[in-house]
């Protein structure tokens, strides 16, 4: 695992004590680099992305997420006696997370980051996953900040998307391509011929949808 501290930049907001959570709760990671880890998930509300197949619409407005003290958060993720901790959403960087990592860290704790990259970095993290998403601009310093970069593949004209992305990305960055669920019979065996033919990526499956957990 990659301990070292990454950059920590100002953005959009000044940290504050307190966020805005859709939902807290110990499992799986089921996606990319560390799937199959046991984790602890911190879901953020707010994003003003609006895809239009997104699955965690109920994350969209922050006004209807329960406000939580960063001191709470970080007490139910170490509570929990995970050492893993995934920051997701929504879009987790449309708010300052520096105030939230600096406490999880001062526990010790793995912290990874899932984001779209579309809004300015704050915290600092152990795992950068970055998932762009059809026609939203990702910031150029997420890109160079990423340790993944996972490509959310619905049809073959997806991947020349995927192909574009990587080209921006570390060469150290781990390349990632995972069926859309709803689309996974019919793009998987396209993905798996794909995969054989570029080598640089690999498959990310949903396994906690698998699973049949949360
Ligand atoms: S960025 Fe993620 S949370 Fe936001 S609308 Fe798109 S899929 Fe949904």
């Amino acid at each position: 695992m990659n301990r070292t501290l990454k950059k920590t930049s100002a953005t959009n907001d000044i940290s504050k004590d307190e966020l805005p959570v859709a939902e807290t709760f110990l499992s799986i990671q089921g996606e990319g680099f560390n799937s199959g880890r046991a984790a602890y998930f911190i879901r953020l509300a707010g994003c003003r992305n609006r895809c239009a197949w997104c699955d965690s619409k109920e994350t969209w407005d922050v006004s209807k997420a329960r406000m939580e003290k960063i001191e709470t958060l970080v007490n139910l993720a170490s509570g929990s006696g995970a050492e893993n901790i995934v920051i997701t959403g929504g879009e987790p960087l449309i708010h300052n997370l520096n105030g939230l990592c600096k406490k999880l860290r001062e526990k010790h704790m793995n912290i990874f980051l899932e984001t779209s990259g579309t809004e300015k970095f704050s915290g600092n993290f152990d795992w950068i996953a970055l998932s762009p998403k059809e026609g939203k601009k990702v910031i150029a310093e997420n890109y160079e900040l990423a340790d993944e970069l996972k490509m959310v593949i619905c049809t073959p004209e997806d991947f020349s998307r995927a192909e574009i992305n990587a080209s921006m990305v570390r060469k150290r960055c781990r390349l990632y391509l995972q069926p859309e669920w709803e689309s996974r019979n019919i793009i998987l065996p396209e993905i798996i011929e794909y995969i054989k033919g570029h080598p640089s990526w690999s498959i990310s499956l949903q396994l906690h949808k698998l699973l049949d957990i949360r």
